[in-house]
């Protein structure tokens, strides 16, 4: 099933939490909504799941507005990160209550049962009480209970946040393995940007209500269109420039560390925005793609001298000052050698791996 939300806004008294949000989630799609507490996810997931109405715009399954159907009508399912399972029945009972309330025949309730639970690999705990479970395994029945519906679409929120680091792991991949095998349509909540990268075929960045943008993790990660969304997702070094030259394939940003040149094509996700000559913009730079090296050059290399430094063995962990005072974050992989507070480095980016920022 596909939904669409369509200009949606929506309000509790003075707080706006979902400020005119427009997006699609495709048929089969596993769509993340990611950003920071309070920017209005959850309340997003709310509005799809019928348990809010909201204030303006249209929520449409199907290309049919649901602003009508109350909550039961909407066959939706959903997976909460308390996992909301019934102790006093067992896991296969759990899962069957969807099944029970819907009026199911006996035969088909037991195949459906146990299709669910053979999805989420939990068919030999059937006859286990909930109380039994490990925080993954009960997470694992919370999921089987809200497939066995055949939902069109699936509301996921926060649903890892009680597990552990290991477990979390592993529930993660069991999702993702599902939504491969099933194709079912998705909707995932979560602040966690490993999540969402790692699992998402795309995702949705909320700040404040809005709905700043959308797009594959790869999109999200290597052209963000936004200071925002550049720094909410993994970390970004912002160096301040004023754009000396655009040609047709590159931008030269005159900074107070050296000329930097970036791919004008980094400008594509901006595009609203035409640079000239004299406009101040924002480089942003990943610790990863700035690297210590032995070269110079009058582009793209920068001086800094370090002010601490993590050696892991397969990769070194890089805070340096700039000569302003500004700090720097960069990381060297495969290190030949532990470097010391006060030593000087030059550090080098390649032009693709610069971001340029208007906003
Ligand atoms: P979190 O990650 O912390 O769950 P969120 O992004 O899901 O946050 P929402 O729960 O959607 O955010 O809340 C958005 C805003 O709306 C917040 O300011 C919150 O305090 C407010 N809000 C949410 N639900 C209600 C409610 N029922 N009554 C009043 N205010 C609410």
């Amino acid at each position: 099933m596909k939904v669409s939300i369509q200009g949606v806004s929506k309000s509790f008294g003075k707080t706006v939490a979902v400020d005119n949000v427009t997006f699609d989630i495709r048929d089969g799609e596993l769509f993340f909504l990611l950003g920071p507490s309070g920017c209005g996810k959850t309340t997003v997931l709310r509005l799809i799941a019928g348990f809010y109405a909201p204030n303006a715009g249209d929520v449409l399954f199907d290309s049919k507005s649901v602003n009508n159907v109350p909550p039961n009508k909407r066959n939706t399912g959903m997976v909460f990160q308390n996992y909301a399972l019934w102790p006093h029945m067992t896991v296969a009972e759990n899962v069957a209550y969807g099944l029970d309330v819907r009026g199911v025949s006996c035969d088909e309730k037991q195949r459906r049962v146990r299709d669910a639970l053979a999805i989420v690999r939990m068919a030999e705990l059937a006859d286990r009480s909930p109380t039994q479970l490990s925080g993954g395994q009960q997470q694992r029945v919370a999921l089987a209970r809200a497939l066995v519906i055949n939902p069109g679409i699936l509301l996921l929120d926060e649903p890892l946040s009680n597990l552990d680091a290991k477990l979390r792991l592993e529930t993660r991949e069991e999702i993702t393995r599902i939504h491969s095998e099933t194709r079912q349509t998705m909707l995932y909540v979560t602040h966690d940007q490993k999540e969402a990268l790692s699992m998402a075929d795309r995702i949705g960045v909320m700040n404040a209500g809005r709905l700043v943008q959308v797009g594959t993790p790869h999109e999200i990660y290597r052209t963000p269109n936004s200071r925002f969304v550049a720094d909410f997702i993994g970390e970004m070094n912002f160096i301040e420039g004023k754009v000396e030259r655009v040609t047709e394939s590159e931008v030269m940003v005159a900074t107070a560390y050296g000329l930097l040149v970036a791919q004008a094509s980094s400008l594509r996700s901006t595009s609203d925005c035409k640079l000239e000559a004299c406009a101040t913009v924002t480089c942003g730079i990943r610790p990863e793609a700035l690297t210590p090296t032995r070269g110079d050059g009058a582009i793209n290399h920068i001086h800094a001298t370090v002010q601490r430094a993590t050696y892991l063995g397969e990769i070194e962990h890089y805070t340096l000052t700039l000569p302003d005072g500004q700090l720097l974050r960069a990381l060297e992989t495969n290190p030949e050698v532990v470097r010391q507070p006060g030593e000087k480095l030059t550090l080098t980016v390649r032009t693709e791996d610069i971001i340029l920022l208007t906003r």
